[in-house]
């Protein structure tokens, strides 16, 4: 192995980083909160909470007490207080999280189902247009599920190339949209490159043209404080295993912004959105407002988890929550400067604190053998993104500032490896 990089944790330049990274730990005021959370017997960083988010102490105990007495003693009779439970953590959730009034959320199925009910509800209103827009670098679901609907309609699906650093603005997707344009789908924080779109820009722009707004929030519920109303957002989507930490599956939420409530109605006709679901001789007859965007029977256990998972941030505070987070991601890019930049990565996450969201992304050309090495070495766990990205994300609860220095570290000594085993 070379011996000109500093590649190990106990390296000098490295010990000078854990020095300073103890020192930011120590004035860190949600330094605390990792109390809050299970932790492993010998946990390595945890860089993933962006993919799933760690499990709250409380979780567990409000899960084993759900089951144990609402459903092992109160049986079928618990669902007098679970029926409403959709719209009261929704509520909850918009309160919290995403600048919301009540009305206008409720917890349903997935990401992936709740982009199709709000997608086709808005393709239904606007009967004339024929084209639907997205990122051709968002999320995976996201565009299958608008090519789906499209070929389904014979619509036309328009994928725009944005920055693959900055993502989307308001000017460039002004570019993309106009009179035959019924939807666009974007991502609030991209999921590669952790870029913070101006919702509220971009919102207008497409207003203008005649179109909806679909905002996709898995990577900024949590993370980022969203202001769905002030924005004038019409529709939105979002996760609740990532930054929301309600565990793997757990269900999503939707928004539909009250204006539309009236005019919009979602295409899985089943009786939790009906009027009375215990009329069972009616037909089908949607309930008043954000209720008729509910499908099936509410999983019970999956949304008290996501209730814990609000509370808890809803204690933290999610402006203290993003100025945590904006600290470490600062931090680690400051890291990545001065330790990986020399090693062949480069930075693919915007520089500006308003512009990104809780995870700093690195490329490296062999960052697939990078991720693997650390995969089996298990001293950090990061994620990999074809083809060519190393995610880290920042959850700003369970992070800390050594965690980074020690993911730095790992990737260092790992490209080192890499570099010197070649030519050796
Ligand atoms: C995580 C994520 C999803 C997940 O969708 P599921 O239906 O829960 O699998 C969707 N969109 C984005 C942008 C995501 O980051």
């Amino acid at each position: 192995m070379s011996a000109a990089a500093p590649v190990g944790e106990d390296s000098g330049l490295f010990a000078e980083d854990l020095a300073e990274a103890a020192a930011l730990d120590r004035a860190d005021p949600l330094a605390w909160a990792t109390e809050l959370f299970h932790a492993g017997a010998a946990d390595p960083p945890y860089l993933d909470g962006n993919s799933l988010g760690r499990l709250p102490k409380r979780s567990l105990s409000r899960l084993l007490q759900l089951a144990e007495d609402e459903w092992g003693e109160g049986l079928v009779r618990s669902w007098n207080g679970w029926m409403d439970m959709p719209a009261r953590v929704g509520d909850r959730l918009g309160e919290v999280l995403l600048g919301a009034g009540p009305g206008q959320v409720v917890i349903a199925d997935s990401t992936s189902v709740n982009l199709y009910k709000l997608a086709a509800a808005a393709l239904d209103s606007l009967p004339g247009r024929t084209a639907v827009v997205t990122d051709r670098a968002n999320f995976p679901t996201d565009r299958y599920l608008l090519a789906g609907l499209a070929a389904s309609r014979g619509l036309t699906l328009r994928l725009a190339d944005f920055d693959e650093v900055m993502g989307p603005t308001p000017e460039a997707v002004g570019n993309v949209v106009g009179a035959d344009t019924a939807l666009v789908l974007l991502s609030h924080v991209d999921y590669r490159s952790g870029a913070l779109a101006d919702m509220a820009g971009i919102s207008a722009v497409v207003r203008d043209a005649g179109a909806l707004t679909l905002w996709d929030l898995s990577h900024s519920v949590g993370a980022v404080p969203v202001t769905l109303d002030e924005s004038r957002a019409d529709l939105a989507v979002g996760c609740t295993y990532k930054y929301v930490n309600a565990g793997p599956g757990s269900p999503a939420f939707l928004y539909v912004s009250r204006h539309l409530q009236q005019r919009l109605r979602q295409p899985i006709w089943g009786w939790m959105g009906k009027r009375d679901p215990f009329a069972m001789e009616e037909p089908y007859i949607p309930r008043e407002g954000i209720g008729s965007f509910l499908s099936g029977t509410p999983p019970i256990l999956g949304l008290a988890l996501v209730e814990e998972g609000v509370e808890l941030l809803a204690e933290l505070g999610i402006d203290r929550v993003r100025s945590k987070s904006l600290a470490l991601t600062a931090h680690l890019i400051r890291l990545a400067d001065r330790r990986l930049e020399p090693l062949g990565f480069h930075l693919a996450t915007p520089r500006q604190d308003g512009q990104r969201g809780s995870q700093v992304t690195l490329r490296h050309p062999r960052a697939r053998e990078l991720c693997q090495r650390l995969d089996s070495s298990g001293e950090v766990i990061l994620d990999f993104r074809p083809p060519d990205r190393v995610r880290l994300g920042c959850a700003a609860p369970t992070t800390s500032f050594t965690d980074l220095v020690r993911a730095a570290a790992a990737l260092a000594r790992s490209a080192a490896e890499l570099t010197s085993g070649e030519a050796g």
